[in-house]
């Protein structure tokens, strides 16, 4: 099966405080960008990678893309003002032939190869997409302003990472309507009346948000690093 990676990287990142987009801070002295990038091309799964840019900085994820030699980069786009739309800038440079997309946030930069292979591999068994899951352990409740107004049954709910895997042809038509207001590709094919399976996620999926997340990942880097040695 041919996959093709979408990798959302046009955030503009306002949480981390810095001059320039979150998929371009630094961390463990390169680009974040760099980070799921090396990983998406050293997986054994992905054909090719698109990447949405921040307007303006398509070139410098090219220059990414080349200071690690990441032959798989089709090319770099210019995002759209939503993640939604973004990705659905990007699915337009991907091919026919590819028949699945891997969505991945350049904003989670550790990206384990088995969960590459743990979203990918239900698409052969009639799914129509996979997400990687975590159970939540804390208490959820919903609230309306500062009033909370309902406690949830927190066994029947989960927190969803990227990479999200679809078949190609379900992924374009779950973008092709309204996506304002989605935060995750998968919730635009569930609400099409697509199949999409959970399958156990990975903390090391961590959403960088903040100088602080920054912080952690970089300390799994060096510890993985000092392990390797
Ligand atoms: O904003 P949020 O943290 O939900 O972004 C998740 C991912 O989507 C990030 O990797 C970000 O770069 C990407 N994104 C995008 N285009 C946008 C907004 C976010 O590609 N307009």
């Amino acid at each position: 099966m041919s996959v093709w990676a979408v990798l959302a990287a046009a955030g503009r990142g306002e949480r981390l405080g810095s001059d320039r987009p979150k998929a371009f801070a630094r961390l463990a002295g390169r680009p974040l960008l760099a980070e799921s990038l090396e990983r998406l091309e050293d997986s054994d799964w992905i054909e090719r990678i698109v990447i949405a840019a921040p307007p303006g900085w398509e070139e410098p994820s090219i220059l990414v893309a080349e200071e690690i030699v990441a032959t798989k980069v089709h090319s770099a786009i210019t995002g759209g003002e939503t993640r939604s739309e973004s990705v659905r800038l990007a699915l337009l440079e991907v091919p026919e032939e590819a028949a699945a997309v891997l969505v991945h946030d350049a904003a989670r930069p550790l990206v384990p190869e088995e969960v590459i292979e743990r979203v990918l591999s239900p698409l052969g068994e009639g799914w129509d997409g996979a997400v990687p899951v975590l159970p939540l352990t804390d208490t959820i409740k919903r609230v309306e302003g500062d009033r909370v107004v309902e406690t949830l049954a927190r066994g029947e709910h989960v927190a969803v990472q990227t990479p999200q895997a679809f078949l190609t042809e379900v992924l374009r038509q779950a973008l092709s309507g309204d996506v304002s207001g989605a935060t995750d590709c998968a919730s635009l094919v569930e609400s099409g009346g697509g199949r999409v399976k959970a399958v156990p996620g990975d903390p090391r999926l961590l959403k960088v948000t903040d100088e602080n997340d920054l912080g952690l990942v970089e300390s799994w880097l060096e510890a993985a690093a000092s392990s390797a040695d």
